[in-house]
């Protein structure tokens, strides 16, 4: 399939908009040039159902857009849609934004093997931009640790520390597997095989190679991860801490606008910034 033009206004939807990534989503897009709020849904049973989209969500003016727990009709005549959600609603969106041909952009984390290939498999058919993290700081580190992990031999052991509020539900983050991602590649092994997480007990010494995970889970912190090569006599720490979700949004919706003239396939963040 060839690629498509990129339309002069992208008309995004935004998929569970009364959540902490979807207020942001939708404030993303109003202020984005190029850009129109065409559509938000909620899940079956969110209060917001059926209240006006700019009143409920704190725009101060009614758009005319009531919010809705059907994508269906909104995607149909939508370019874009913008979904931080779960892993099971995601899935689904995959399959109704690749019967209608638009571009999904997805952040939500916490995907198993089985749901990644479902979304492989939409992505045959359909341009989906998946990615733990949507910021330029977390690409640019990832990249940035790849390079390290290449540098530094296998005695350096790598520990991957991070830091959300208390209300996330998956562990380790999705960015935390990025950066694990990035050092395995950079270290030309594979994640699987080398990933150490929720150590607890007598644990024995740490395994040569492995790649290590930790989560700490509190208050209302945004996210903050530590990539911590450990060597004999030495540390560096690749330090990433976010302060604003928008950092997110803004990546979402700069990815929407990159995908428009993309043809059918599996992109990341990496891919939109150029840093692939
Ligand atoms: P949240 O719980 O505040 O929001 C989730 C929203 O999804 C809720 O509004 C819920 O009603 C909605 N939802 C659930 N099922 C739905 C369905 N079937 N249809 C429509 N809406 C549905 O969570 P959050 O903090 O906003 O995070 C959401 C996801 O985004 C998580 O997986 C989180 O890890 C991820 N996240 C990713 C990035 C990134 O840059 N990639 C950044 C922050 C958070």
């Amino acid at each position: 399939m060839t690629d498509r033009p990129a339309p002069t206004t992208l008309h995004v939807v935004v998929v569970g908009c009364s959540g902490r990534m979807g207020r942001m989503l939708c404030r993303a897009a109003v202020d984005a040039d190029g850009v129109l709020l065409a559509g938000a849904t909620d899940r079956p049973g969110s209060p917001l159902l059926g209240q006006d989209a700019g009143v409920a969500l704190g725009f101060g003016i009614d758009f005319g857009m009531p919010i809705t727990d059907d994508p269906l009709p909104l995607f149909a005549s939508a370019h874009a849609v913008l979904d931080f959600t779960t892993p099971a609603a995601s899935v689904a969106h995959a399959e109704l934004a690749a019967q209608a041909r638009i571009v999904h952009v997805i952040g939500t984390t916490g995907f198993d093997d089985a749901q990644r290939a479902r979304l492989a498999a939409c992505a045959r058919h359909a341009t989906i931009i998946e990615a733990g993290n949507m910021s330029l700081g977390v690409n640019l580190l990832a990249a940035v640790v790849r390079r390290v992990a290449a540098a530094l031999d296998a005695t350096w052991d790598v520990e991957i520390v991070e830091t959300h509020h208390r209300h996330k539900v998956d562990a380790p983050s999705g960015t935390a597997l990025m950066f694990g991602e990035a050092a395995a590649a950079g270290r030309g092994v594979a994640l699987r095989e080398v990933r150490q997480s929720g150590r607890d007990g007598n644990t024995g010494p740490r395994p040569p190679g492995a790649i290590g995970f930790s989560a700490i889970r509190g208050g209302d912190v945004v996210g903050e991860h530590d990539v911590i090569f450990a060597g004999e006599g030495e540390r560096v720490v690749l330090r990433h801490v976010a302060t604003d979700r928008m950092i997110f949004a803004r990546g979402a919706v700069k990815a929407a606008l990159w995908g428009q003239d993309k043809g059918p396939g599996l992109y990341g963040m990496a891919n939109v910034l150029g840093l692939a």
